[in-house]
This record gives structure tokens, sequence and C-alpha cells, in this order.
């Protein structure tokens, strides 16, 4: 028997995520807060809860796919809250990325009540989302990981086994770093590219055309950053948040990363500018002004 499922969460991510659990033969039941973007689960005869508390309650693994924190928070806590719901023997993914320090709060809550707890970051934007092909960043006991393996591949392709907690959350900031300098890369390459009056596919072109330096992400970006349009696919303010968890975690562990620094200081002035809720390839828009 597949465990029943419930699902905190239908943003760009969760919904996509949700969906394939249905896909996969699971008894899914979902819970948002905007009450709207729970319709289409309800249309393929999927349960909505009117509250987190109600949808722990009869689930017996819940799942959380929020924006930060605050949105765990704001979905698990209070007499409403998904842990109000949870008893003891059940489980409780966390998928969303948060801090390593707030998945360390989660891991000792979990722990104190009796219930697993996984943390389960995961890379990959809305197009693998979709397709259930996430790399998913699993941090917990071993054996947990292994007996939620089949769960955790009805939306993903890979389960990378990270270490206890909080290390799938520490595995997601390293590669979210990755990511927001590679963005930026490409972003100041473009934008370095038109102020000398060369055409920026051309950077593009060559990049995929040396097989030391073409990457599929590169050509994602490609279209968005050419055409300047930056529909989200991944939020800049998501890699916001994200830059500066990497930021505090190297605070606390006496490193220096100084290129993140700067590319922090890149994101915030393309959020200040507007473009917080656009892709993460927005980045661009910050280049070059004060
Ligand atoms: P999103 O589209 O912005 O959706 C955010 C979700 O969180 C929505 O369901 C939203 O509910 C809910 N939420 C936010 N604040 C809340 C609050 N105070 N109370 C209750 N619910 C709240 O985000 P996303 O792109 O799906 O990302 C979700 C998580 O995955 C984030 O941690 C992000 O960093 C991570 N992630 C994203 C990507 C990506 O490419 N998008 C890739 C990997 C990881 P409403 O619908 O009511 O607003």
């Amino acid at each position: 028997m597949k465990e029943k499922i419930g699902f905190i969460g239908l943003g760009i991510m969760g919904r996509a995520m949700a969906a394939c659990l249905v896909k996969a033969g699971y008894n899914v039941c979902v819970y948002n807060r905007t009450r709207e973007k729970t319709v289409p689960f309800a249309e393929q005869g999927c349960g909505v809860s009117y509250t987190p508390k109600q949808l722990a309650g009869w689930c017996d693994v819940l799942i959380t796919m929020v924006s930060d924190p605050a949105a765990v928070d704001a979905v698990m806590l209070g007499e409403n809250g998904g842990f109000a719901g949870l008893a003891k023997g059940k489980t409780y993914i966390n998928m969303s990325t948060v801090s390593p320090e707030y998945t360390k709060q989660l891991a000792s809550k979990c722990q104190s009540a009796g219930i697993t707890f996984l943390d389960c970051p995961v890379s990959g934007s809305k197009p693998l989302a979709e397709a259930g092909t996430l790399v998913i960043l699993a941090g917990g006991e071993d054996s947990d990981i292994i007996r939620y393996e089949p769960l955790l591949l009805a939306m993903g392709k890979k389960v990378i086994h990270a270490g206890p907690h909080p290390s799938g959350s520490y595995l997601k900031l390293a590669v979210n770093l990755a990511m927001a300098h590679m963005t930026s890369a490409i972003a100041e390459g473009t934008a370095f590219a038109e102020a000398c009056g060369i055409n920026p596919a051309l950077m593009f072109d060559t990049l995929e055309a040396n097989p030391a330096l073409s990457c599929k992400y590169f050509n994602m970006k490609r279209n968005p950053i050419l055409e300047k349009k930056f529909t989200a696919a991944f939020p800049l303010k998501h890699t916001l948040k994200d830059i500066r968890f990497v930021m505090s975690v190297a605070e606390q562990k006496n490193l220096g990363i100084p290129v993140t620094e700067q590319v922090l200081k890149l994101i915030e002035k393309s959020v200040s500018l507007g473009h917080g809720d656009e892709d993460i390839s927005a980045m661009y828009e910050g280049i070059g002004k004060k």
C-alpha cells in the first residue's frame, strides 16, 4: 500500500511535484494558502484540506514545498498548523529551501514529538519538476532516506544522500551558490558584449561550440537574457533568500567567499529595481546600474 500524502504548497514547484505524486498513483490531498491553486487538484479527484492540521491528521507523510522559513512556520505552527495534526509515528518531509539552522530546529522538533523527519530540498526548476526529474538532496537518517526513496523518486530522477540533518540544506546552498555565479557570469558577459558592440548571441554560440564550456544551463538562460524576457522559472527573490543563507553559514564557519558577496550585491540591486518575482536571469537588470 502506498502512503497517503499530504502536500502543502502549490507554487511553481509544488504544484508540479504534487501532480507527479498523483500520476505515480499516490493518494494525495493538498493544502495551499491561496485556495484557487487547489482547484486543478480537486478536479482530478484529490482531497483539499481547509487547514494544514486537518491535512496532517489524515496523511501518513506530510510534505511542505513553500517559499522560506517564515512560510514553513505559517503552515506548520499554531493551532491549525501541520504540527498540531502530526501524530507520533508519522513522517514530515520539508522540501522547501530553508536555512540549515532552521532545518536543525525542524529536526529537533520532530525528534521530540516522535516524528520521522527528512530535509529534502530539490535541485532543478519548473521544467524538471513538471517532468518528475528533479534531483533530491536528502538529509536525515540513511534508513529513513532509503525507506522514502520510492516516494521521492516519484518526483525526481535521483536522490542524493547528503548526510545527517541539516546536510540536505547545506548541499542545496552549495549548489545554489554555484548556480548564482553561473547566472551572473552570463548576465555580465552579455552586458559586456553589448557595451562593446558585439552581438551577445555570439558569446552564447562560442560557449556552446567549445566542449569545455558548453552547458545546458547557459542554453536555458540564453533566450531570457538575450530577449530580456524573464518569466520566472526560479524566481530571483528565492535566489536572494538562498544567497543570504549562504552568507550567514559562511560567517558562522568563518569562511570568506568574496565573489559570492559581490553576486549578492548584484541580486539585491536587481530585486530593488523590481525584478524579484522574475527569473534568476533577471540579475542582468542590475548590471551597470548604480
Ligand atoms: P513560489 O512559486 O513562490 O510558491 C511559494 C509557495 O509558498 C506557494 O504555495 C505560497 O502560497 C506558499 N507560501 C508563501 N508564503 C506563505 C505563507 N506565509 N503562508 C502560507 N503559504 C505560503 O515558489 P517555488 O518556486 O514553488 O519555490 C518553493 C521552494 O522551492 C522555495 O523554497 C524555493 O527556493 C525552492 N526551489 C524553487 C525552485 C524553482 O526553480 N522555482 C527550484 C528549486 C527549489 P500562495 O500560493 O498562497 O502564495
